[in-house]
């Protein structure tokens, strides 16, 4: 199994950056590969061009996935997506090809979209300079940090996901939820997204770009998970629902309750987790650095 993966691939003469856009990295989140899609279109007929750098596209990374509108195969590609010199699973030999990629370009940006309802966001995982400067400018109105700390005590060098990868080899690399699956904006929020990304890069006329809007920092603090059956929510906290502390989120029968340990927000809840599950994730504002 060899090419698995096409991609496009857009340079000018003038230096710059190299951005790669990856979209379907999970297969039933079209957005990426959609907003992708367009943005190839634009490019080959003129209606869009590159003022310097070069950029790759990806608009399907796991084109099996994909066709039948579920989540990977046989292995999640964003927990496999490192280099394989013996790919067994379908989705080994895409990330062997994937890494390759990344490993050419200097900026790797992911779209994805989330099974949650609620707002896009965009997963900065790593706070360095370049990865901040990015992650700001790329137009969507939340930003959540602190993910791979809450992990911290299984935390694993070699995670396994994409912008992990692209992070250890240097690279500046973020994912961005560009909405629930099923939402028809996503695609819009996925094309904004690579274009707010190129102007960024200075690989774009910015004329006629949106005004900039300054995101609002959520750093994630704390796994929930589902205590014991007999459990539920006190309400179907949304995506991003502020909480006031020692406000009850669930409760069971017996009247245990579970409150929130100060003001947060509630991140990305799992209305199906069943017992030991991941159920919800609780984080903090940030007042954003000028
Ligand atoms: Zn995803």
């Amino acid at each position: 199994m060899s090419d698995i993966i096409k991609s496009y691939h857009f340079e000018t003469n003038i230096p710059g950056p190299h951005l790669l856009v990856f979209g379907a990295v999970h297969g039933n989140e079209p957005c990426g590969s959609q907003a992708a899609i367009q943005c190839i279109g634009d490019l080959e007929a003129g209606k869009l061009a590159l003022t310097a750098g070069s950029l790759t596209i990806v608009p399907v990374c796991n084109p099996a996935a994909l066709e039948k509108n579920q989540r990977f195969l046989e292995q999640n590609l964003n927990r496999v997506f490192k280099t394989h010199a013996e790919p067994a699973a379908y989705e080994e030999h895409l990330a062997h090809e994937l890494t390759a990629l990344v490993d050419q370009c200097d900026v790797l940006l992911d779209l994805h979209s989330q099974g949650s309802e609620g707002k896009p966001f965009v997963f900065q995982d790593y706070e360095d300079e370049k990865t901040e400067g990015f992650a700001q400018a790329l137009g969507v109105g939340t930003i959540l940090k602190g993910w791979p700390e809450m992990f911290a005590s299984e935390a694993d060098l070699n995670a396994g996901d994409t912008v992990g990868y692209a992070h250890w080899q240097g690279k500046t690399a973020v994912l961005v939820e560009c909405g629930q699956h099923s939402d028809p904006q996503a695609k819009n929020v996925a094309y904004k997204t690579i274009m707010n990304s190129m102007i960024h890069l200075g690989m774009l006329d910015a004329t006629g770009a949106a005004d900039r809007i300054i995101p609002e920092i959520i750093r994630a603090q704390k796994i929930v998970t589902v205590p014991d059956e007999g459990w539920t929510l006190r309400q179907k906290w949304g995506h991003l629902q502020d909480v006031g502390k020692d406000q009850v989120l669930a409760s069971n029968a017996a009247g245990q309750e579970l409150k929130a340990p100060c003001d947060g927000v509630v991140i990305l809840p799992k209305y199906a987790a069943k017992k030991g599950e991941e159920w919800f994730y609780l984080g903090i504002r940030e007042v954003l650095k000028p």
